[in-house]
């Protein structure tokens, strides 16, 4: 071979093929579904970029799958007409670049408690190529991009290194041999093979071909001069085009698995035929479980695109919202064009009319869950529930939808329990709002000082620590005409008692206010009396315009410029300690200032200057 070069694994990968080479997983047949996947994969991308182009796929060509093997020689090949991979693809696709799911699938396998691990999770993680060395000694590949005219040789032993060379191709497509390690001499049996293909990828809906055996004459033995013929192997039917009735549960459930890699039952299938002047399919799926990739928000391969039929994208972008991005499965249209563009999808008004369809689906579907089944829905909140939280902020159109469908941790319940309908359902009768503070954990927001005063009038109050909290209650102003309002912000409403008894303290302790705001003024804005506190004798508030410390710290660790905007300090005026201030002592400063330390640090903020706080109450201590 001509200009063979070798190269090294990326790190990450050598360890995983490793892993892979001393594997004692018991089901290494799934190294043949990962191999049909990405033939599967190359071959809706060919016909996809013909879609385009032209010259790239010539009419009476049949994309299939070909399964060969030599007993002789010991190897399988898996060979398809796909789209083919150019040098630098090769490149960039196999060895030289560990994917992002590289090592968390590695992880994974480690984690598990049987020291085999469930290698069948490969293909979620993005690098199920590699599954072949649990089988193979020795893995070439030959390869040559769609419209392309030099061929590439790869070839590996899994050890380290790997070698690509200039070799020739007839056609554009990709074939891939595996030199079987003797102990694998079953993946040389057909019906073993047709068995995997069976159990695996019956679903792929392109045909997977093997050859037949020869025509036999009267005596049973193959006919002179006549061969035997590629038959396709598997039902190569779309699963989805079937009428809702004919399809089996076990038929959707390994679909699903085919789609997402998850081992359990999907919690919800949803598969609708419309018709009229949308045509479409939709077949979707609610998961159980998150898979391991839930938080990348770049990566979104949830829902697939076909144009009857025809693969057109899986960039789900355009068919489900971000907040949704854990929904599997596929749509099918039979109005869109077939060379639809990436440009095109985007403003496409019949796809935006699909997608608000499927959206509202999925909503009611979950409405559902949580009305019928509120245990079942508990666990998928547990799962969900934080990207859930996010429609609220993204998908304005559905907020009524989305809404019903949050649940909170509160002053009554440490999980994340509570609807607001339920909350509704609990407030006093002279309650106007709907209370919730927002904290870093569950721990601070639950140990606020904010929240003495509800504990004592026995108001409940939300608890919110997850990270998008502050965003979801930003715009979430109102639920069922009643306002949401945060405990840490603005004046809380007070009855007429109340106001009078404040009013005479407000006198009493006018002079004592003046001054903390003197010696504070160049951390706090105002200080004022409160009725929020009973045991603490002070808490900082946030003007009700302003953001508040825990957006402005969340911003922060996001590297974003907060606007720092002051807080007020309130003091309770029934606390020892304030009533034991005296404005004449010469180390009032001082207190002011550990009483304003205090209150940041029980709100679980963290002090500009903890060392010189110390020092503070040192002295004091010793005075
Ligand atoms: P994934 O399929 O999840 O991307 P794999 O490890 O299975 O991960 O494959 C890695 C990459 O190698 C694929 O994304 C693809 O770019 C390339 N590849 C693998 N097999 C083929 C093939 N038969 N034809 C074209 N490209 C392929
Ligand atoms: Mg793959």
């Amino acid at each position: 071979m001509s200009n063979t070069q070798t190269h090294v694994f990326q790190t990450e990968i050598s360890q995983l093929l490793d892993l892979m080479i001393n594997s004692l997983y018991s089901q290494k047949e799934i190294f043949l579904r990962e191999l049909i996947s990405n033939s599967s994969d190359a071959i809706d991308k060919r016909r996809f970029e013909a879609l385009t182009d032209a010259t790239l796929l010539s009419d009476d060509e049949e994309l299939a799958v070909t399964i060969t093997t030599d007993k002789e020689a010991n190897t399988i090949t898996i060979s398809d007409n796909g789209i083919g991979m150019g040098h630098d693809e090769i490149i960039e696709n196999i060895g030289t670049i560990a994917r992002s799911g590289t090592k968390k699938f590695m992880q994974a396998l480690k984690s598990e408690s049987d020291s085999n691990g469930d290698v069948s999770l490969i293909g979620q993680f993005g690098v199920g190529f590699y599954s072949v060395f649990m089988v193979a000694d020795k893995v070439t590949l030959i390869t040559r991009r769609a419209g392309a005219e030099q061929a590439y040789q790869w070839e590996s032993d899994g050890k380290g290194e790997f070698t690509i060379a200039d070799t020739q191709r007839e056609d554009a497509g990709t074939s891939i041999t595996l030199h079987l390690r003797d102990e694998e001499s079953e993946y040389l049996e057909d019906f073993r093979l047709k068995h995997i293909i069976n159990k695996y990828s019956e679903h792929i809906s392109l045909p997977i071909k093997m050859l037949g055996s020869a025509p036999l004459d009267d005596e049973g033995n193959p006919k002179e001069g006549e061969e035997a013929e590629f038959e396709t192997v598997n039902k190569g039917t779309a699963l989805w085009a079937r009428p809702k009735s004919e399809v089996s549960d076990e038929e959707y459930q390994s679909f699903y698995q085919s789609l997402s890699y998850d081992m359990e039952p999907p919690l919800s299938t949803l598969h609708h035929k419309v018709e009229g002047n949308l045509e479409y399919t939709s077949l979707l799926f609610i998961p159980k479980k998150a898979p391991y990739d839930l938080w990348n928000r770049e990566d979104k391969k949830g829902i697939k695109l076909y144009v009857r039929r025809i693969f057109i994208t899986d960039d789900a972008e355009n068919l489900m919202p971000n907040y949704l991005r854990f929904i599997k499965g596929v749509i099918d249209s039979s109005d869109l064009p077939l060379n639809v563009s990436r440009e095109i999808l985007q403003s496409d008004r019949d796809i935006k009319k699909i997608k608000g369809r499927a959206v509202k689906r999925v909503l009611d579907e979950l409405k559902r869950i949580a009305k019928d089944e509120p245990n079942t829905y508990q666990e998928f909140w547990k799962e969900f529930g934080q990207v859930i939280k996010e429609g609220v902020v993204e998908d304005m159109a559905n907020k009524d939808n989305i809404t019903p469908l949050l649940r909170f941790a509160s002053t009554e319940s440490d999980e994340q329990t509570v609807s607001l309908e339920e909350y509704a359902g609990r407030m006093k009768e002279d309650q106007d709002a709907i209370y919730y503070i927002t904290a870093e954990s569950h721990k601070a927001a639950k140990g606020s000082p904010h929240l003495e005063m509800f504990a004592k009038k026995g108001i409940e109050v939300l608890l919110m620590s997850d990270p998008v909290d502050e965003w979801l209650a930003n715009s979430l102003p109102e639920f069922n005409e009643k306002p949401l309002k945060s405990v840490t912000k603005g004046d809380l409403e007070l009855s007429d008692d109340e106001k009078k008894e404040q009013e005479e303290q407000k006198e009493a302790l006018s002079s004592i206010t003046e001054k903390l705001k003197e010696a504070l003024k160049d951390s706090v804005k105002d200080v004022r009396l409160t009725n929020r506190l009973t045991e603490s004798p002070a808490c900082l508030v946030a003007d009700e315009n302003d953001p508040g410390a825990n957006l402005e710290r969340i911003m922060k660790a996001m590297g974003q410029d907060a606007p720092s905007s002051m807080p007020i300090l309130e003091i309770n005026p029934d606390h020892a300690l304030i009533k034991q201030l005296d404005q004449n002592n010469e180390h009032f400063n001082d207190w002011a200032l550990v009483l304003f330390d205090q209150a940041a640090l029980s709100e679980g903020a963290q002090l500009k200057d903890p060392a010189s706080y110390v020092k503070l109450v040192n002295k004091l201590l010793v005075n």
